[in-house]
């Protein structure tokens, strides 16, 4: 048997080794549209500060990918497929059959009209290393980055360009900054702790055209008002990658459709990553698309349907990554503040653990440490508060041994 993936990110490197793992006589071939080797793109914004090169991020050496079963085209593009023939064709003009065919083409940024209709030089979306690199260099001998999107991957982005010594001006639509990892008060204390380092924060704002002769030079707020700037940084969401599906004709929504065993509409064609639209609507992490790429690759080559592995859901959680600032969200955190909570807000510290109407831990928000978030980790989804802990929680010193303590 053999198995073709698309896309070499973390979703069909993990496809790939979890194929061979569950069927070491299936030939993996995989196809990879960029020209590095597969990498850790969460740490692409230490490339952008220049805190480490290309060569710190590889996930594998380049030994792995000479691994007998395993057939690497690095640079190469899956173009074509012929779902009755079972054929694809490369980039690099490759024909093969598949018997099974892995779709884990990943996501591309989102550009914004403002972002998408100024075609000079100055505006840097950040996916891919060549992009961290792009930015890198543009930063250099820059003094002001204006940058569209304030989400968790935004700010780490932002963060990386404040280390290069620019001024970095965030544009938020929304009243406060990280709205859906975290809650108001938590929201107003990261400001001010990102004020701190060099953000300059615009709420209630949308970037509505980019202005310059030759390269950027402003960009022009919906409101009217205007900041002068030498790039502008985007950040603003992403859309997944669906043209091969569209050649397959499979069902997408808001990315590829699959069932809990990640297979697509289509017989022997699965899909996994940020270009996957599970059961449970989630994506856009790290974590999900490695451990939807361990099933698909898993269910795509076990030919015992007994065998198959159901997705199970892995709980959304955010953390950012800024020297000094730690923020972690886990599960529902509840902005609206609609279920029980025990929220603490002291002076270095704040809190919030939010549980269900029966009082199970639903979730929780620590920014300014680091302190519980292991033990309340693990109790996500598992456990129950009795009142004196919920009581307690509101205070600092909570002895978080008293967590893993409670039944499951
Ligand atoms: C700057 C940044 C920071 C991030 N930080 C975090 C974080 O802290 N925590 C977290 O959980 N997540 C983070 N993420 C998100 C996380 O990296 C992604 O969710 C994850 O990498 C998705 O993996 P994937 O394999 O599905 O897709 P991708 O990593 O996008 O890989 C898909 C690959 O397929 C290739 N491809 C596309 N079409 C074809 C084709 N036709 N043929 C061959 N190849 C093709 C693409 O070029 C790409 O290389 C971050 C993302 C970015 C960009």
């Amino acid at each position: 048997m053999n198995i073709v993936i698309a896309g070499a990110g973390i979703a069909g490197l993990s496809a790939a080794e979890a194929a061979r793992k569950a069927n070491p006589n299936c030939e993996v071939v995989l196809f990879s549209r960029e020209r590095q080797r597969p990498y850790f793109r969460p740490r692409l914004p230490e490339v952008v500060s220049g805190e480490v090169s290309a060569d710190g991020i590889y996930v594998h050496p380049e030994e792995w990918y000479r691994q007998p079963g395993l057939e690497f085209r690095l640079g190469e593009s899956l173009v074509e497929v012929n779902p009755e023939s079972r054929q694809v064709r490369g980039s690099l003009g490759s024909r093969l059959l598949y018997d099974r065919l892995l779709i884990a083409t990943g996501a591309v940024p989102f550009l914004p009209d403002a972002a998408k209709n100024f075609t000079l030089p100055g505006v840097y979306p950040l996916r891919t290393l060549l992009d961290a690199s792009d930015l890198h260099y543009a930063a250099k001998g820059a003094r002001t980055a204006v940058l569209l999107g304030s989400g968790l991957l935004g700010l780490e982005a932002g963060h990386a360009l404040t280390r290069m010594g620019l001024t970095v001006h965030v544009l938020e639509m929304s009243n406060r900054i990280l709205p859906f990892q975290t809650t108001p008060a938590g929201s107003r204390r990261l400001q001010r702790l990102l004020e701190a380092k060099s953000f300059v924060f615009h709420l209630e704002a949308e970037a509505e055209r980019a202005e310059g002769a030759e390269r950027i030079e402003r960009v022009v707020l919906k409101s009217g008002a205007g900041i002068n700037c030498d790039l502008m940084a985007v950040s603003a969401g992403i859309a997944p990658v669906t043209e091969l599906a569209a050649a397959l004709g499979l069902k997408t929504e808001r990315g590829i459709v699959v069932d809990q065993y990640l297979a697509t509409t289509a017989p022997g064609v699965y899909a996994a990553g940020d270009c996957a639209q599970t059961p449970d609507r989630r994506g856009g992490m790290w974590a999900i698309a490695r451990a939807e790429g361990l099933i698909a690759g898993h269910n795509a080559v076990t030919e015992d349907p007994a065998s198959r592995k159901p997705y199970v859901p892995v709980a959304p959680s955010a953390v950012l990554k800024v020297a000094g600032i730690d923020l972690t969200s886990v599960g529902n955190i509840d902005p609206e503040g609609k279920l029980p909570s025990a929220e603490y807000d002291g002076d270095d510290l704040y809190r919030k653990v939010v549980t269900s109407p029966a009082g199970q831990l639903a979730g929780f928000t620590v920014l300014g440490g680091r302190a519980g978030v292991a033990e309340l980790t693990r109790a996500v989804g598992k456990k129950t508060l009795p009142p004196d802990v919920m009581e307690d929680l509101k205070g600092p010193g909570f002895d978080f041994r008293r967590l893993d303590a409670l039944p499951s």
